[in-house]
């Protein structure tokens, strides 16, 4: 694993500016690595009326964009450092674009990790598949 360049890239990009009285980019940096040994970076972008974007959906982007979807590890930060996991909907994302994806590692502290299965133990899908069979 690549976690301290990881974790250099998400930092980077961990950098609170305003672009205008409405979007502010950069309260939180997220790097991955995919199954290519690739890494992705992107940035979170937040503006008014919630018509922004996560950090991670960024760097999920530009992965796609490649045509990769298998994350080996992912770390996003904040701009004082702190290290944080991906909300709900980035959670969810990761699974839909590839169910390796559960195996993905997410730092939590330094060399404490945990697996996107464990944010994401009871799937809806399971549940949708059951009742319709
Ligand atoms: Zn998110």
């Amino acid at each position: 694993m690549k976690n301290k360049s990881l974790i250099s890239e998400a930092k980077k990009l961990a950098n609170k500016k305003e672009l205008t009285s409405d979007v502010t980019v950069g309260h939180v940096g997220c790097a991955l690595e995919t199954k290519s040994g690739k890494i992705y970076s992107g940035l979170s972008v937040g503006t008014s009326a919630n018509l922004g974007f996560c950090a991670e959906i960024c760097a999920m982007a530009q992965m796609i964009k490649e045509g990769e979807t298998e994350i080996l590890e992912i770390i996003a930060t904040e701009p004082d450092g702190k290290l944080i996991t991906p909300c709900g909907r980035c959670r969810e994302f990761m699974f839909q674009i590839n169910r390796n994806n559960l195996k993905t590692k997410i730092l939590l502290s330094d060399n404490k990790y945990i697996t996107l299965e464990e944010l994401l133990p009871h799937r809806w899908q399971d549940y949708w598949s059951k009742n319709r069979s």
